[in-house]
């Protein structure tokens, strides 16, 4: 296993060991690394760190505080107008990866292009309420607390499928796959079985006709593991940007 280096000054090095990281372990696995998508987890950090690597060429980005990230998502597109990058052409990709709270659906409609961290029915029908009929359909990601921890946010494994055939009818969300965030472990056998979890969740609802594609699973410690059970997004944020102040 990679240990992470507690000091990273420098976001593109960074994200080019993390992208042959990623390489590495799809190949190892028997997979196309590009089968394996990054989502560049930018939390706590300034719109000039994720400039740095979109000039590296990231275009997808993971957010966990509704206000935090409007203004970050705002203050990005302006610097990169300004060097000249077109949004058009070029769009950058934003994901909200973080609890939500019900009172902030509608900011998240508006903003982001997926969501990572559904896990009721409730909030999937008012996210499909409030996105604008101008943006194309949300796509969205069920949060399972695969863990099954009592503190942990997310839907229980047994009540994924009929939760995911609710939310896949909605009209303005497109119901994209599965991901969790399971119990950290430092030994790769103990990382893996919760991902394998996953994997089986996530080939249950594919068998039941739910045209699901992807597979929210693995961060900077563990991405590894989760890419050898069938990730096909990883979320990252510590092995680019370096270690957060904790909050
Ligand atoms: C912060 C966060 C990450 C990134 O974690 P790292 O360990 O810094 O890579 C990934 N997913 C979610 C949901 C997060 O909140």
């Amino acid at each position: 296993m990679c240990s992470v280096p507690t000091l990273l000054p420098n976001v593109q090095a960074n994200l080019r060991r993390l992208n042959k990281r990623i390489t590495k372990a799809a190949r190892a696995a028997g997979r196309d690394p590009s089968s394996v998508r990054l989502v560049a987890v930018s939390k706590t950090f300034s719109p000039a760190a994720i400039i740095e690597a979109l000039q590296a060429g990231q275009r997808a980005f993971g957010e966990n505080y509704v206000q935090e990230a409007v203004a970050k998502i705002e203050a990005v597109r302006t610097i990169a107008v300004a060097e000249g990058s077109s949004p058009i052409t070029d769009p950058l990709e934003w994901h909200f990866i973080g609890p939500i709270q019900s009172n902030k659906t509608r900011a998240i409609a508006e903003h982001f292009d997926w969501v990572q961290s559904v896990e009721r029915l409730k909030v999937a029908e008012r996210l499909s309420t409030q996105r604008p009929d101008s943006a194309p359909p949300l796509n969205v990601l069920l949060q399972i607390n695969i863990s099954a921890e009592a503190s942990k946010a997310g839907l229980a494994p047994d009540q994924t499928l009929a939760v995911a055939h609710a939310v896949s009818s909605l009209p303005r969300l497109r119901l994209r796959g599965l991901m969790a965030i399971p119990e950290p472990h430092d030994d790769p056998a103990q990382q893996r079985r919760p991902f394998a979890a996953m994997k089986q969740l996530f080939d249950q609802l594919v068998a039941d006709g739910i045209p699901v594609d992807t597979l929210s699973i693995g961060m900077s410690a563990d991405l590894e593991a989760a890419i050898a059970e069938g990730a096909t997004m990883v979320r990252v944020g510590t092995a680019i940007f370096g270690e957060r102040d904790t909050r």
